[in-house]
């Protein structure tokens, strides 16, 4: 099979042909048609994640078709159409697993990290990172939905905002264009935030009530003007950006941050205190709640922007993807 691999930290891209994999107990072979490119995908390519072993083929937002299935597996058949995120694998017998909490399984593995993922026409995938994949997403459309889009549907979903509640997205961009949509269709008065106002059309005609143009206008005050927000989605990945926005925050509002800046936040305690206000992580989610993510898009008519390249334009792909230029997703189309 052909794949996209990295052999070192810091290595180039390489197409290599491989052996095509055979599933063991327990899991399934995904015949990939489509993969997005996520900013963690760095983490292979530039060696930041701890006992990384080379070499590995990323890509943690795939879609294809189940064609070969192992043991005990169950509930999966071949040809369904499944997605596969960065939830790769959970144990189902430690602490958390059994609390249910699988997300958080101290066993836990992320696709394409611990294990060979989607950058390949062919990848083997437990049956716990398995999504089944509805009949009107294309895969090409699923690849995003696949990170991207549960962490920031996942986020909002928990984040204790109701309807009617202001939620701000900080960051109109991969993250952020997904996240303006699930808000204004999850109910909330939506309220979009970016640089300048290129994104501004954009942000409106994704569904966001307000729009504030962060170099223009002051905008704690303009939050605090709407009452402040329930919950301010962080998705623009700058400490000294997103660190202000908890003056933005309504009474018990919650500052909710899924994509990590390189810096430490600088938070103003003060602030936390007088509004009863926090400040939390937010992690990606399971296979179910990506499956969840995909029907709610399906229902909700929510779609990613993507841009598409074949597999063999993986190195261009991949540097379009951290240029920033894109708008706002790239998905490696594969096999088509
Ligand atoms: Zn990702
Ligand atoms: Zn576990």
């Amino acid at each position: 099979m052909k794949a996209a691999q990295i052999s070192r930290a810091g290595g180039d891209w390489e197409l290599v042909e491989r052996d095509i994999p055979e599933p063991g107990a327990g899991q399934v072979r995904v015949k990939v048609e489509a993969c997005g490119i996520c900013h963690s995908d760095v983490l292979v390519k530039d060696g930041l994640w701890p006992g990384l072993q080379y070499p590995r083929i990323p890509g943690h937002e795939s879609a294809g078709r189940i064609d070969a299935v192992g043991n005990n597996v169950t509930a999966w058949t071949m040809g369904q159409r499944v997605g596969v995120g960065w939830h790769g694998y959970h144990c189902f017998v430690c602490e958390p697993c059994r609390r249910g909490d699988f997300a958080m399984c101290i066993n836990r593995k992320v696709t394409g990290i611990d294990f060979d993922g989607g950058y390949a026409e062919y990848m083997i995938v437990s049956t716990t990172a398995l999504a089944a994949l509805p009949d009107e997403v294309p895969a090409e459309e699923a690849g995003p939905f696949m990170c991207a889009g549960v962490t920031v549907y996942n986020a909002l979903r928990n984040s204790g905002a109701r309807a009617g509640d202001v939620v701000a997205i900080h960051g109109v961009g991969g993250l952020g264009h997904l996240g303006v949509q699930y808000a204004r269709q999850m109910g909330f008065e939506t309220v979009a935030i970016n640089r300048g106002n290129d994104k501004e059309s954009l942000a409106r005609e994704l569904g966001a009530h307000h729009y504030i143009d962060a170099t223009a206008t002051d905008v704690v005050a303009q939050l605090q003007k709407l009452g402040g927000a329930r919950v301010i989605l962080a998705t623009a990945p700058s400490a000294a950006a997103i660190s202000p926005l908890v003056d933005g925050l309504s009474p018990s509002g919650l500052l909710l941050v899924p994509a990590a800046p390189a810096e430490p936040l600088s938070i103003n305690v003060f602030s936390l205190i007088m509004r009863r206000s926090s400040v939390a992580g937010w992690y990606s989610g399971t296979a179910r709640d990506s499956q969840d993510t995909l029907e709610f898009s399906t229902l909700t008519n929510v779609h990613p922007m993507i841009e598409k390249y074949p597999l063999e334009r993986v190195a261009e792909a991949y540097e379009q993807m951290h240029s920033g230029k894109v708008r706002f997703r790239v998905v490696l189309t594969i096999g088509q």
